[in-house]
């Protein structure tokens, strides 16, 4: 049963898409089957997993609002157990075309049912906005993974959308659990940087992850070459860092299910099972217990 993990911050330009692309590729990199879902207009995954503009592609918007099974959406990745259902510009179409539409905010939930039982983890890259297509990510999600770019009123932007997601809560989806507070494009030679992951850490505690994304030129330049960094440079710290970052996303998850029953649930999962005994066996550490289940409030 697929972990659904909704990618999201309205902040524009934080590190969502590069979270979702290079999250997506560790955990299929860990063995685990993951599905991206492109859930922005912008495309940004699409592209940056390898895939021009083409409008005879089939799109989220053909599962969201013409009704097409999801099935026939998803694409191979073209990377070991990673998959992807695109978006492109009519997706703008489709936010607007689900505001008259009966159950617009369960659209994605519904159309993802399916899947759930294919993956293991279903990413979903929602647009810098709170609009109908990140309500319907929300809706969709187990769990919301907040990438934070570690700059000025970083902490006031976080609690702002806690906020939010509170009410969300209430209404939409109340079993919606906080994954992570992932701090992205950390620079450790400016105070600023440690200033901001220092307050955030104190306020946020254990909801922040311990991964922590830095500042890395080869990040930005892997889009452009439409792979995902661990392909681009395997040697870098941005690879180095997401592949950390899906350790703790899978240990967290095995201590959610907790050590008795795990077995089932990952099945022959090598590297699940490596990932667990490097966290320590039995002492789990203090790391972030992350959100597990209940999130804030
Ligand atoms: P949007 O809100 O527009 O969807 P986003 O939150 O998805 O943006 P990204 O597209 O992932 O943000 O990142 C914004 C820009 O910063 C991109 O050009 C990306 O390549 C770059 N970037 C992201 N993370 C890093 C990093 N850790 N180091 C260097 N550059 C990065
Ligand atoms: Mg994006």
């Amino acid at each position: 049963m697929a972990r659904v993990i909704a990618i999201a911050n309205q902040k524009g330009g934080v590190g969502k898409t590069t979270t979702a692309v290079n999250l997506g590729a560790s955990l299929a990199a860990s063995e685990k089957h993951t599905l991206i879902i492109d859930s922005d207009p912008q495309g940004n995954a699409t592209s940056a997993l390898g895939f021009p503009k083409d409008p005879a592609r089939r799109t989220l918007y053909q599962a969201l609002i013409l009704g097409e099974p999801i099935e026939r959406v998803a694409i191979d990745a073209q990377i070991d157990r990673l998959d992807l259902i695109p978006s492109d510009k009519n997706l703008v179409g489709a936010a607007v075309e689900l505001i008259s539409m009966e159950n617009r905010e369960y659209r994605l939930k519904d159309a993802i049912g399916p899947l759930r039982e294919k993956y293991e983890y279903i990413l979903i890259d929602c647009p810098p906005s709170l609009d109908i297509l990140t309500v319907n990510a929300l809706a969709a999600s187990d769990a919301i993974l907040v990438p934070v770019q570690c700059e000025f009123l970083a902490l006031e932007g976080v609690s702002e959308l806690l906020d939010t997601l509170a009410r969300l809560r209430r209404s939409i989806n109340p079993s919606l659990a906080i994954e992570g507070i992932l701090l992205t494009m950390y620079d450790d030679r400016t105070t600023l940087s440690k200033q901001v992951a220092a307050d955030l850490r104190s306020f946020f505690g254990s909801q922040v992850f311990e991964s922590v994304i830095p500042r890395n030129v080869r990040l930005a330049e892997a889009p452009s070459h439409g792979m995902p960094v661990m392909f681009y440079d395997i040697h870098s710290k941005g690879a180095d860092s997401y592949m950390q970052l899906a350790k703790e996303v899978i240990v967290n998850a095995q201590k959610r299910v907790g050590p008795g029953i795990e077995r089932t649930d990952q099945g022959a999962g090598t590297a699940a099972a490596s990932a667990a005994a490097a966290a320590g066996g039995g002492g789990g550490g203090s790391s972030s217990g992350g959100g597990s289940g209940t999130g804030t409030e």
